[in-house]
């Protein structure tokens, strides 16, 4: 990510998608030069087209608490979850709807495991 200087992000968080956007990848860190917090948010359109924001400070902040309920997990829990493979923890439903019109059903955590529950 970039401010003052290019910088690697301290987390990064995948986000739900939404009615018109997917992929949606959310940076967060800390510029080393002026030491604001600075998020930034990437995503796609279903149309294809790439939509960057990037914000600092205050309204870095802001964006992140906006984005809050549609985290879904972050790189970070992952790295240190990434030995188990069956949902742990908090888990939450994603109903997936296959292209034959049926409907899958995942548990999901926080650290990016996933496991079929049902298909029907
Ligand atoms: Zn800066």
């Amino acid at each position: 990510m970039r401010h003052c200087c290019k910088f690697k992000p301290d987390d990064i968080y995948y986000l739900k998608e939404t009615n018109i956007c997917s992929n949606r990848i959310l940076s967060i860190g800390f510029c080393p030069i002026c030491q604001k917090p600075v998020a930034e948010l990437v995503e796609y359109s279903f149309t294809g087209a790439l939509n960057r924001i990037s914000l600092s400070g205050i309204n870095a902040q802001n964006m992140m608490i906006s984005l809050q309920d549609e985290i879904l997990y972050s790189a970070r829990e992952i790295n240190f979850r990434n030995a188990k493979s069956k949902p742990y923890g908090w888990k939450y439903g994603i109903n997936k709807e296959c292209k034959n019109g049926k409907i899958k059903q995942y548990a999901c955590d926080f650290y990016g495991n996933k496991e079929l529950i049902k298909s029907k």
